[in-house]
């Protein structure tokens, strides 16, 4: 074992500074994956609406570089749709949207999105990434659900469903936020791995515009989707939410466990 671990480290030494190693042509998958490794992870945040447009946006952009290169990631933000190809994917270890409406881009573009992430690619969906591809409802399939209203933007109650994910350790088990609060459909808990949902104890339902009748909104789950890893978060629409560490944690964690379905294998 030390002996291959010695040998493999001799290979990317000597592969790193050109030299030709017929030795190691038996390691050449390893030494590719190593320098893989190494190399520093891109992550796309797309913003692009073609609906409505969040004022939060150029400030979440901000904060999301920083949490980035904290971690050692390139965050690259981008409103242009055209990167969404096969080619240009391939950078990226994960693509962030934070999105409205439907965005203009062919069906080569969408089957290669999809493709992207059924390949072991992490998507990771913030806040009105759900209000977006209405009309594509393979999109919908993916991330989980549709946005339906959002009946409060207040301090509301929030439940940790599952206290063991890496986006949501951090947090007590219940918790209030003050943010505008999404309600779902074509959404269930049988078909997501709930991470956060709306604690129905601490927040007023007599408002207007309560459609679900089981009165159960996830505000944040996980699903796994052909080798790739969705996560979702339904929070994020006002500024003191980007600057809240409990948000940043949860984001961040949440795009770092998007994209290691590779790594994992
Ligand atoms: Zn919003």
């Amino acid at each position: 074992m030390r002996h291959r671990l010695l040998t493999s480290l001799g290979c990317v030494v000597l592969a790193a500074a050109g030299a030709a190693v017929p030795s190691c042509q038996q390691h050449q998958n390893g030494v590719t994956m190593a320098l893989r490794a190494q190399a520093r992870p891109k992550v796309l945040y797309l913003t692009h609406t073609a609906g409505f447009v969040h004022d939060v946006l150029p400030h979440s952009e901000q904060v999301l570089r920083t949490l980035g290169a904290a971690q050692g990631w390139d965050v690259v933000p981008s409103k242009d749709v055209s990167l969404l190809t096969a080619a240009s994917l391939g950078e990226y270890a994960a693509v962030v949207f934070y999105t409205t409406g439907e965005l203009p881009v062919s069906d080569q573009q969408k089957q290669d999105l999809l493709a992207y992430v059924t390949a072991g690619h992490g998507f990771v969906g913030i806040h009105s990434a759900t209000d977006t591809f209405y009309k594509w409802p393979a999109y919908g399939e993916m991330i989980g659900g549709y946005f339906d209203g959002h009946p409060w933007h207040e301090q509301v109650g929030v439940r940790v469903d599952d206290p063991a994910h890496p986006s949501t350790t951090h947090l007590e088990p219940r918790f209030t936020i003050t943010d505008e609060i999404y309600q779902h459909r074509n959404w269930s808990r049988g078909q997501s791995h709930v991470l956060l949902t709306l604690d129905t104890d601490k927040v007023d339902m007599t408002k207007k515009g309560i459609k679900r009748s089981d009165k159960d909104f996830g505000l944040s789950w996980t699903r796994t989707y052909g080798s790739g890893r969705v996560f979702y978060t339904a929070l994020g629409h006002r500024k003191e939410v980007w600057d809240d560490p409990r948000y940043q944690t949860h984001l961040v964690e949440g795009i770092r466990w998007s994209m290691s379905a590779r790594t994992k294998s």
